[in-house]
């Protein structure tokens, strides 16, 4: 069973986070869908509750901390798999405008039926990364585009800057165990420059997120098709 109300608050608190109820029961039925549909449909290896609350909500909210995201913005989350990170984050921040992108119809299917249920507005895109951001009403349309969990810095460089407007922003959550000074050639090269990286803990695990200034436009021969990313990055 989901945790309940009270100490979904006191788990909040401890990262200085905030909650209402409204948002707690948004929180719990997602939950609640999110474990149902995985007997079925493969979106998530984490099940148990208390690390749903943890290791999914908090790590996604976290992103509200440690990121200025001002009121209105729009986001375009890829490889959003079962909705991490923008789906917490438009609960606790109903003002942004998100767009859910992923290669798998069956995430994209179980978020539209999520999205229904606990009453958010969202975009849905089913398609890669690499095709979508080089339509003309998807390029460099967005203030951020994030990704969570998704490939290395360089590959998901490729496939995130194209999305983002000049002045706005990458945003890479991963774990700590990668060495970014890999990917930050591919970073300049599609028109980007690392403005920060934070370290933080969820539950005693490391995590880090880097954000990514978009400071020129991306060349337009970016992104290459998949089996060209694929077999060497940038
Ligand atoms: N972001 C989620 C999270 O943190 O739980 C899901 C991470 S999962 C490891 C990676 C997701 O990225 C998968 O759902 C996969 O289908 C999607 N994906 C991988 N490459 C992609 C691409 N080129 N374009 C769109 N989606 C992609």
């Amino acid at each position: 069973m989901f945790p309940d109300f009270e100490f979904c608050c006191d788990a909040f608190n401890k990262y200085e986070l905030t909650l209402d109820k409204e948002k707690y029961e948004k929180l719990k039925t997602y939950a609640e869908f999110l474990v149902e549909y995985n007997k079925n449909v493969n979106l998530t290896a984490i099940t148990d509750p208390e690390e749903i609350l943890y290791k999914h909500f908090i790590d996604s909210i976290l992103l509200d901390k440690y990121v200025q995201i001002p009121e209105g913005a729009s986001l375009i989350d890829v490889g959003t798999g079962a909705g991490f990170p923008s789906v917490p984050l438009k609960i606790y921040r109903p003002d942004l405008k998100i767009t859910l992108l992923d290669s798998l119809n069956k995430r994209i299917t179980f978020l539209q039926l999520l999205c229904e249920k606990i009453g958010i507005d969202a975009e849905f895109i089913h398609g890669r990364a690499e095709d979508f951001s080089k339509k003309s009403e998807y390029r460099e349309q967005f203030d951020f585009s994030c990704a969570r969990a998704v490939a290395n810095l360089a590959l998901l460089s490729e496939l995130c800057i194209p999305f983002v407007k000049v002045g706005g922003h990458f945003i890479s959550m991963k774990g700590p165990t990668e060495d970014i000074s890999s990917g930050l050639g591919a970073v300049e090269i599609l028109g980007g420059n690392v403005s920060r990286e934070t370290n933080y803990k969820v539950e005693n695990e490391e995590r880090r997120i880097i954000v990514i200034k978009k400071i020129i436009q991306t060349p337009t021969k970016y992104p290459r098709n998949s089996s060209q990313i694929k077999k060497k990055s940038l």
